[in-house]
């Protein structure tokens, strides 16, 4: 399964680069063998290989497919930068259960020093983890890494979003079902299915409670994830798969 968005014609496709490559040094196929190729929006198709070149492929497409596997709701996963390579991980495991788009942000606890050197190419390894994660999970759409943003920023882009869920560990009251089912519920209601949607996630040591305020105060709904203390990589990835499913979208 391929995601080849340049390529993509009405009869044929051609493949260059790591994927032509992957086609035919990794996956070994010869002229003939058939594979699926989606063009990264919400086309996909059955090809079969044609004619392989020393950098290019060509497929002959078989039989367009408008297969959606996108939810109608779009997840974006907004993500104080974690440590390490912990966000690769966020990337890959989100974009398998869904979310469209990857927010890094810097708050006041980010330990992982912003370095805006170093930005382009981990844009480009990001943008490569969630490529692969969407080719593997036969996503029709590969979900976008959206520069860093200041604190300041990230408050300013929540009135873009139809609902912001603050993840927070302390907040006792407020589960993400009591915000995210009568929100589905409203949406369905006025015939709405789709939504924009923001998930807010802290890093390894959490919020500063000035942090709490502000975000709040930018509109965004407070929710707790249960009683345990999740890891900065883990509640995002549960937070998506709750609102998901809460949505009706999973199964
Ligand atoms: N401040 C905490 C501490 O040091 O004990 C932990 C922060 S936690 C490792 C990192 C982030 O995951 C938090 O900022 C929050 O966004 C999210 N998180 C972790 N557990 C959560 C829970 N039970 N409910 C909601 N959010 C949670």
């Amino acid at each position: 399964y391929f995601v080849a968005p340049e390529q993509f014609g009405e009869q044929y496709i051609e493949i260059t680069g790591q994927d032509a490559h992957h086609i035919t040094k990794v996956m070994r196929q010869k002229p003939g063998d058939a594979f699926i190729v989606s063009d990264g929006v919400s086309r996909e198709a059955l090809v079969q290989l044609d004619v392989i070149e020393d950098k290019a492929v060509r497929a002959i497409i078989v039989e367009h497919r408008t297969l959606d596997r996108e939810p109608a709701m779009q997840v974006a996963i907004a993500q104080s930068l974690p440590k390490g390579d912990k966000m690769e991980l966020i990337i890959q495991k989100c974009t398998e259960i869904g979310a469209v788009a990857f927010v890094p942000f810097v708050s006041e606890r980010t330990v992982v020093q912003y370095d805006a050197k170093k930005e382009a190419k981990r844009m480009e390894r990001w943008g490569k983890i969630a490529k692969e994660a969407a080719e593997q999970s036969h996503r029709n759409l590969v979900p976008s890494i959206e520069r860093a943003l200041s604190w300041k920023e990230l408050l300013q882009s929540i009135e873009a979003y139809d609902l912001a869920l603050f993840c927070y560990e302390n907040e006792q009251g407020t589960e993400l079902r009591d915000v995210a089912r009568p929100f589905v519920e409203r949406r369905l209601a006025d015939n709405q299915r789709a939504a924009r949607v923001l998930i807010i996630v802290g890093p390894e040591g959490g919020f500063a409670s000035r942090e709490v305020e502000e975000i709040m105060q930018a509109g965004a709904k407070c929710v707790g994830l249960g009683r345990r203390i999740l890891r900065a990589e883990t509640a995002g990835m549960l937070a998506l798969g709750c609102l998901l499913y809460e949505s009706g979208e999973m199964g």
